[in-house]
């Protein structure tokens, strides 16, 4: 049988792997050696839980969605990422991450940001913790996610805007690299997502877990039976995705559903959908399918979702596809608009538009009426609230 985890050398099948310049070697191999120790540590998992309950707010609840349940024949149940503290699964992961790196005797932290909301839940926990903090941002989302840099600057984080490249999350990601090089020494980097170099996918992924281990608690209570049919998840880097599924990665009678952004359509030119479009390549550290020319150059994403455009997608998800465990789906932006807005109308949250793609399947597939399908509302709509205003506009 496939095992759907990590190898002892960091693969998932054929892609993973820590594809880093010899700078990098001993600041990641100290990372190797401690994380496993760490995350295994029952202090450290006491305090990590401790902040997740009395600090983020978990368990987050599992809500039956009863009139989308009825409308697509089937029970669905959403588990409720946005009611975290800062909106979103992404303090999860700083959380324990940044818990992580004061162990490790780490005193500055350094993240990469697209949207926003990782930069947000980092400086977050600095802030908290009394860290120093500072944020890459690439310059033109600087520019279009205002708020959330007024967040971080009031929080006490220095945010860098990076004018490199087409100065958005990629060239964001280059930086903090580059910061990392020179001052390992101190400074800790938190990954926002399943992607870097081993072990950054299964770290992020295990800190995730919390996720699908409450989902499991929930369904025990509520259905009596601690697993769903299908487990669904959007997937920009795969770290909502993987936190989701983690806990039934090897149990086959869970299907899982990946729904990936079609943006203006796959064949448009105007997409982020990864794994239908991708070729092997390496970025940011891993071996995983990626955007690219026929010679080889990243190319740019698109999505109507910022935490959606990325041109890579983190390893272990890359193998679940890949492997067929996983089925994907292209959400585009249009589909994944109306499932923003029916799950607005019909259950009255309003989601972020990443979740909305995980959404937005229900009308690409059926289920049967007995399936009971859990879907991760990764996060909550406040950000997006100047797309869906203006996308009513243009539909009144
Ligand atoms: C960042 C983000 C995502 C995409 O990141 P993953 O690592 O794929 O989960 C999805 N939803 C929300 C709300 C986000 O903030």
């Amino acid at each position: 049988m496939n095992d759907f985890n990590i190898s002892e050398t960091g693969y998932y099948g054929e892609f993973g792997g820590a594809y880093i310049p010899e700078i990098l070697f001993p600041p990641v191999e100290n990372l190797r050696k401690a994380y496993s120790e760490i995350l295994n540590d029952p202090d450290f998992q006491r305090e990590f839980h401790a902040l997740l309950c009395d600090y983020a707010g978990r368990p987050s609840a599992l809500s039956l969605a009863e009139r989308l349940s009825e409308k697509y024949a089937c029970k669905i149940y959403l588990k409720r990422e946005d009611l975290n503290h800062t909106g979103s699964h992404k303090i999860n992961n700083a959380i324990g991450q940044i818990l992580l790196a004061r162990r490790m005797g780490k005193t500055r932290i350094i993240a990469e940001t697209g949207a926003g909301q990782h930069g947000v839940a980092a400086a977050t926990v600095c802030a908290r913790m009394n860290m120093e903090c500072v944020i890459y941002m690439g310059k033109t989302d600087v520019e279009r996610q205002q708020l959330n840099v007024r967040k971080m600057n009031m929080l006490g984080a220095k945010v860098v805007p990076v004018t490199a490249g087409n100065m958005t999350l990629k060239d964001a990601t280059n930086e903090a690299i580059r910061d990392w090089c020179g001052n390992s020494s101190n400074t800790y980097y938190v990954i926002g997502s399943t992607v870097g170099p081993h072990p950054y996918p299964d770290m992020v992924a295990r800190i995730q877990s919390v996720i699908g281990k409450e989902i499991k608690q929930q369904l025990a209570e509520k259905e009596g039976r601690d697993y769903p049919d299908y487990l669904v998840a959007c997937v920009g880097g795969g770290s909502n995705a993987a936190g989701t599924i983690y806990e039934y990665l090897n149990d086959l009678k869970v299907k899982i559903i990946l729904a990936e952004a079609g943006g203006k359509g796959i064949d448009s030119g105007k997409s982020a959908a990864t794994i239908r479009l991708g070729r092997v390549g390496v970025i940011h550290g891993a071996k995983t399918l990626l955007i690219q020319t026929e010679d080889g150059q990243i190319q740019e994403p698109y999505s109507i979702s910022a935490g959606l455009d990325y041109p890579g997608i983190g390893p272990m998800l890359a193998n679940l596809a890949k492997t067929n465990r996983a089925e994907v789906l292209a959400i585009n932006d249009d589909e994944a608009l109306k499932a923003a807005f029916d799950l607005t109308r019909m259950e009255g949250i309003i989601p972020a538009l990443e979740s909305a793609h995980a959404l937005g399947i229900f009308d690409k597939r059926p289920f049967k009426p007995d399936d009971i399908v859990v879907v991760c509302i990764s996060g909550r709509g406040d950000k997006d609230m100047e797309t869906y205003v203006t996308s009513l506009l243009r539909n009144a």
